[in-house]
């Protein structure tokens, strides 16, 4: 299948009433552990790039193989997106290479660290909607600000200081015709998202649940959504690793929101535990290998098995031959002539 529109992916999401993974990635090991899940549990898939991983691997490897995912496995609807944008240079440069989804990440400055104005942030976010809807690509724009840090950005702090506000949310996809809606509700990117085990009132449920009241047709995205998996964590320890105790976004969490309107769910740090783990055990227990591909084929593994763990408790599974894609072209279309129109429903308090 080419690649598709994230847009079709998400609006096939909320038709199904399920959540999608979007996982990040950097090499090409991730990319087929991805790809070999999403074929054992029959998934769609959002594959994402962050600032980070453009610089690390170099734009146009990471464009080539995740092309060439999409000719690997026909059968898999597979979206291809830039995760935190940080700029309209940055998104747009995304778009000509051929990503069919951007993020543009207006909740923070062009430094990445600083929160922007409301104001800021719908200027930006409206620029690269035009921008890209013109050429066909899904906007995902933010609202709010998420904690922590990840590849050199992110505000920092608990995640717990810029919690979205619902009528923000409101006036923020009024005003900018975004697609797709990140929003804060006490996640944060990274390992050390919780030093004790969250509950519902660490993780601000409410809050999401009102948004999804007052925007009950927008998809919503939950960002630094990995859950840390105890497992995971002590593998590493296990082999010498030195991993502060942590918890993440428990799963049940994640469900609950996309009961409610999440769509789309980004997953990293699971998988980096995941690889990380498996390349320990491997050089603890035998020292004497030096091949790479002696770690990496466990760590792609090892990956496979969190992503399609993933894929199965967002619902994904199973839904991948529900639909042909839609070219991107004729998504440009659909932009214009207004029957995907971006105007969101919105519902009384
Ligand atoms: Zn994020």
């Amino acid at each position: 299948m080419p690649l598709v529109s994230m847009r079709q992916l998400l609006d096939e999401a909320a038709k199904g009433g399920y959540g999608v993974g979007a996982f990040n990635v950097n090499d090409m090991e991730q990319i087929q552990a991805i790809m070999e899940a999403a074929k054992q549990t029959n998934s769609p898939v959002i594959i994402q790039a962050s600032r980070g991983a453009r610089a690390y691997a170099q734009d146009r490897y990471l464009y080539h193989l995740i092309l060439a995912a999409s000719e690997l496995y026909p059968e898999i609807p597979l979206a291809m997106h830039l995760d935190h944008g940080n700029s309209f240079e940055t998104c747009k440069s995304a778009i000509e290479l051929g990503f069919t989804s951007v993020m543009m990440d207006g909740s923070l400055k062009a430094d990445g660290k600083t929160p922007a104005s409301f104001e800021e942030n719908v200027a930006v976010t409206k620029q690269v909607v035009d921008f890209a809807h013109e050429r066909g690509i899904t906007v995902e724009g933010e609202i709010g600000v998420l904690g922590g840090v990840e590849d050199g950005h992110g505000a920092g702090g608990s995640g717990l200081e810029h919690v979205t506000d619902p009528d923000q949310a409101v006036e923020f996809a009024e005003k900018t015709g975004v697609d797709a809606l990140a929003i804060a509700i006490g996640t944060s990117h990274g390992a050390y998202k919780f030093s004790k085990k969250p509950d519902g009132s660490v993780l601000k449920m409410d809050i999401l649940l009102a948004i999804h009241k007052r925007l009950p047709k927008t998809h919503l995205v939950m960002h630094g959504s990995s859950s840390v998996p105890k497992d995971l964590q002590d593998i590493i320890n296990q082999y010498g690793g030195k991993l502060k105790e942590t918890w993440g976004v428990p799963v049940e969490e994640i469900q609950l929101g996309i009961r409610n309107g999440v769509r789309k769910v980004n997953v990293d740090t699971d998988n980096r535990l995941a690889i990380t783990g498996a390349i320990r055990k491997v050089l603890w227990e035998t020292p004497e290998k030096f091949d790479p591909r002696d770690y990496l084929k466990p760590a792609r593994e090892a990956m496979q098995k969190v992503v399609a763990l993933r894929m199965t408790q967002f619902g994904q599974a199973g839904h991948a031959g529900d639909y042909q894609a839609v070219s991107i072209a004729e998504i440009a279309k659909g932009y214009k002539n207004g029957s995907l129109s971006t105007k969101p429903l919105v519902a009384d308090k």
